[in-house]
């Protein structure tokens, strides 16, 4: 496990708020690479602005943004509203835009300015996992994400808890951040039970031990999904339940047509976190 680590202090700045939407562009750097498990790679990532974004925890994303060439065109500045930025992404030839790729934050310290993002690497690499492999201290990663004083509607995450007695959160190595933000702030009351699924024995199990207290299910195969989520279905009480899961695109419109058609009575959130089809090359 290597750990290398700068962390400078920040004064508070206040990001100046962005026309319509409350997402901006943040230009970090980053200051920590952290080898968490076999295959998960934690970059913590500064800029002052980031005491000014909006932190909701849960699942809340953000869009990455990573550069064809060298760096990010400084066109793509700090406090870049989402029009603007999209704007500007559309205008860009496909074979010089920056790539984009939608991660959750999994720790913020907007206090000192700071953002953990957690990446699971240990597949066919695109540019984001590539960018993890071999990012070091100081490189610039650049990021879309709330700006707090213009969210009011916690832009960006979409778990939703509203009293419901029984939970399934479920999903795979690319969910546990998200999976893990939802443990951090499910009451304990909740009747929640987590299905985590893993390709590596090694992996499965440190996931488990990160949700400590809850009831945890470890899954080798993503096709024991739909398994996992019909047995709870059939033994929760149903009286007020909810269905979260993340994963790949195919498992998880399985798994979408399985509820609607069967248990309408669960309100679910269910979305494709990856596509093991791939992207066009420069997408
Ligand atoms: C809301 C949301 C939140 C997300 N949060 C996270 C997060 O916190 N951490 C995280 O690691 N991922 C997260 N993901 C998933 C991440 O965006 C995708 O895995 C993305 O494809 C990675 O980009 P890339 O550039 O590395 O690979 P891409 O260029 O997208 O893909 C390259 C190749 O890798 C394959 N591939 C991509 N992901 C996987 C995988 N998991 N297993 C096997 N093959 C794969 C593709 O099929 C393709 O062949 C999230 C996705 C969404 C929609």
């Amino acid at each position: 496990m290597t750990v290398t680590e700068i962390r400078p202090r920040f004064q508070d700045v206040s990001a100046k708020p962005a026309a319509s939407s409350p997402n901006v562009l943040f230009r970090t750097r980053v200051a920590v690479r952290h080898e968490l498990a076999p295959g998960f790679i934690r970059l913590t990532v500064q800029c002052p602005e980031l005491t000014a974004m909006a932190w909701h925890g849960l699942d809340q994303r953000i869009k990455l943004f990573l550069p064809k060439g060298p760096r990010l065109p400084q066109e793509y500045h700090a406090g870049l509203s989402e029009r603007d930025w999209k704007a500007l992404w559309r205008a860009q030839p496909v074979e010089t835009r920056p790539y984009l790729r939608t991660f959750t934050i999994a720790d913020a310290r907007p206090g000192i300015g700071e953002v953990d993002i957690d990446f699971f690497v240990d597949h066919a690499h695109g540019p984001a996992s590539r960018f993890a492999q071999s990012a070091s201290v100081g490189d610039e990663l650049v990021f879309s994400g709330p700006l707090g004083a213009l969210d009011h509607k916690r832009k960006g995450v979409q778990f939703v808890y509203s009293g419901h007695a029984e939970m399934l959160i479920a999903g795979d190595e690319t969910a546990f951040p998200a999976m893990l933000g939802i443990h951090r702030q499910l009451p304990e009351s909740v009747s929640a039970v987590f299905v985590v699924q893993a390709g590596s024995p090694e992996l499965a199990s440190w996931m488990g031990e990160r949700l400590a207290g809850r009831q945890v299910q470890l899954l080798a195969e993503p096709r024991q999904m739909h398994e996992a989520a019909t047995h709870w279905v059939n033994t929760a009480e149903r009286t007020s339940a909810y269905a979260w899961f993340a994963a790949e695109h195919q498992v998880i419109g399985d798994l979408k047509r399985q509820f609607s058609v069967r248990h309408r009575r669960v309100q679910l959130q269910a979305q494709g976190y990856w596509n093991r089809r791939g992207r066009a090359a420069l997408s």
